[in-house]
């Protein structure tokens, strides 16, 4: 199968091989854990998911790399504002590092619900500080990095690819960076991007901190993603992904640390997700991206709490380009749960109907893995799933469960549990169901509306179509 993925770097769909036969090596940036993901975080994460299956499904090792950010993350990209982990430890009154181990247990425990799977490194700043010593010593060995009284910045004048991914202007760059607040006198250029924070002046209290050749201090926030991903993966990924927010500050900069250390080509494909935005939760028609910091974040756990199905979300998700931004409103939150449970309803009738695949169903397999294979087209891989549905249902041929399963292993949306409940039903549900066929051949309708009642209090509706009595759970 031949795969064609959208690269950032040079904005087109390419053919995408990994380097090592058979293995792609793939990391993502993974949460910082200061506060709770919300459902735009996490839709980054079912972006990256759909892609390690698609990888999967077309016959790729790809074993994920993600770091977890529990260290270092100022209130903005560039080096200024406060610590986001020490504000959020003075606000809730916990210590830093329990709230660092709170969020990140949740946060996994969120990829769990969303059927997300686990990477198979997941990578803690905190452990990996002498790797970030060992890549910033190496950038000032190679010219790429000098040392002031407060810090030690990557020099992006010995980066002439600098802009490359962002293609913007280094020039409107440097304008930006100028009219924000410079902290360090010394720094030589505003664009000029912390490696390392001493833990002087503004940082003199820093709660984190470590021994480095540059007195105590602790690490600037994008050195630790170039630092673990090349200690897992290797100088140069196949694949590197995150949220689009990343294309202007974020993936510059670990481009910047982790070419100029090696000379070598540090990602091949860099693949960026759109976001997730909010129309006004409460009517309105303002639309913003939903944001940590901008205090409309919906989390799972508020999904879960309105009565979703976690999954109803990785349906929502699934239904968008991963290119484009998905506007999330309760409307459409109701419409995804809908079409999810349709569908799980549909693989539990078509388990109990049952039959043979037909040739047919090769069409709607084919079209499936054109849609998945060109750049991740999710909306028209489920049209596909849909039509597969519709199909089956003009035909009356039902033998559809093992393609659907099959596509649900890039889907994630659990239907082979739908298939494997309804080829499991008790067998006293089994014998009423057999029982009330019975009392409606002789007409004896008291009986049938009585066992109706009594497997409906069991959580079980039954449903009569020509194929005989369905049932599914409620
Ligand atoms: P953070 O924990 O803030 O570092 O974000 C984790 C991931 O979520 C990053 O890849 C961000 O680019 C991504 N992200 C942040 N906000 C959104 C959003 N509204 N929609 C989609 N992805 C987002
Ligand atoms: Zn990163």
């Amino acid at each position: 199968m031949s795969l064609r993925l959208y690269n950032t770097l040079t904005r087109a769909k390419e053919d995408f091989e990994p380097l090592e036969d058979g293995k792609v090596r793939m990391y993502t940036c993974g949460p910082t854990v200061y506060n709770f993901a919300h459902i735009g975080n996490l839709r980054s994460y079912i972006f990256a998911d759909v892609l390690r299956r698609t990888l999967e499904y077309c016959g790729y090792e790809a074993p994920l790399v993600m770091n977890v950010t529990d260290v270092g993350h100022l209130t903005s990209d560039s080096d200024s504002g406060e610590d986001k982990m020490e504000k959020q430890a003075q606000n809730s009154g916990m210590d830093i590092w329990e709230i660092a181990r709170y969020y990140e247990d949740i946060f996994f425990n969120d990829l769990d619900a969303l059927n997300i799977k686990q990477p198979a490194v997941k990578c803690r700043a905190t452990e990996h500080i002498d790797d970030m010593i060992a890549l910033v010593e190496k950038l000032i060995e190679r010219g790429h990095a000098y040392e002031t009284a407060q810090a030690v910045y990557f020099d992006i004048t010995t980066f002439p690819t600098y802009t490359q991914l962002s293609r913007q202007s280094l020039e409107d760059k440097i304008t930006a960076a100028r009219d924000e607040v410079q902290e360090d006198p010394e720094k030589r250029n505003p664009v000029d991007f912390a490696l390392w924070f001493k833990a002087v002046g503004r940082f003199e209290n820093h709660i984190m901190r470590w021994e480095s050749p540059w007195g105590v201090g602790f690490p600037g926030w994008h050195i630790e993603c170039s630092a673990m991903s090349m200690k897992y993966l290797g100088e140069t990924l196949d694949i590197h992904t995150g949220g689009e927010d990343h294309i202007w500050v974020h993936h510059p900069n670990e481009i910047a640390q982790s070419e100029g250390a090696t000379g070598k080509k540090f990602v091949r494909f860099w693949m960026h997700g759109a976001f997730l935005v909010v129309g006004d939760l409460s009517g309105g028609d303002e639309e913003r991206r939903m944001g940590k910091s901008e205090g409309n974040f919906v989390r799972l756990q508020t999904l879960i709490d309105r009565g979703y199905d976690p999954l109803a979300y990785r349906y929502a998700c699934l239904m968008a380009h991963y290119r484009t931004k998905l506007k999330f409103t309760w409307d459409s939150m109701d419409a995804a749960a809908s079409g999810y449970s349709s569908l799980k309803d549909f693989v539990s009738r078509a388990t109990q109907i049952g039959g043979d695949e037909q040739p047919w169903v090769e069409e709607y397999r084919k079209k499936f893995e054109d849609a998945i294979t060109d750049d991740l087209n999710m909306p028209m891989a489920m049209a596909a799933v849909n039509e597969l549905v519709r199909e089956a249902e003009k035909r009356r041929e039902y033998g559809v469960v093992d393609a659907l399963c099959d596509f649900d292993r890039v889907l994630g949306l659990n239907l082979h549990e739908a298939a494997e409940q309804a080829s499991s039903v008790d067998s006293d549900v089994e014998a009423l169901i057999k029982e009330r066929e019975e009392a409606r051949a002789s007409r004896n309708w008291a009986r049938a509306d009585e066992i109706r009642t009594e497997l409906s209090d069991r959580g079980i509706a039954l449903e009569d179509t020509v194929s005989g009595t369905l049932w599914r759970r409620l």
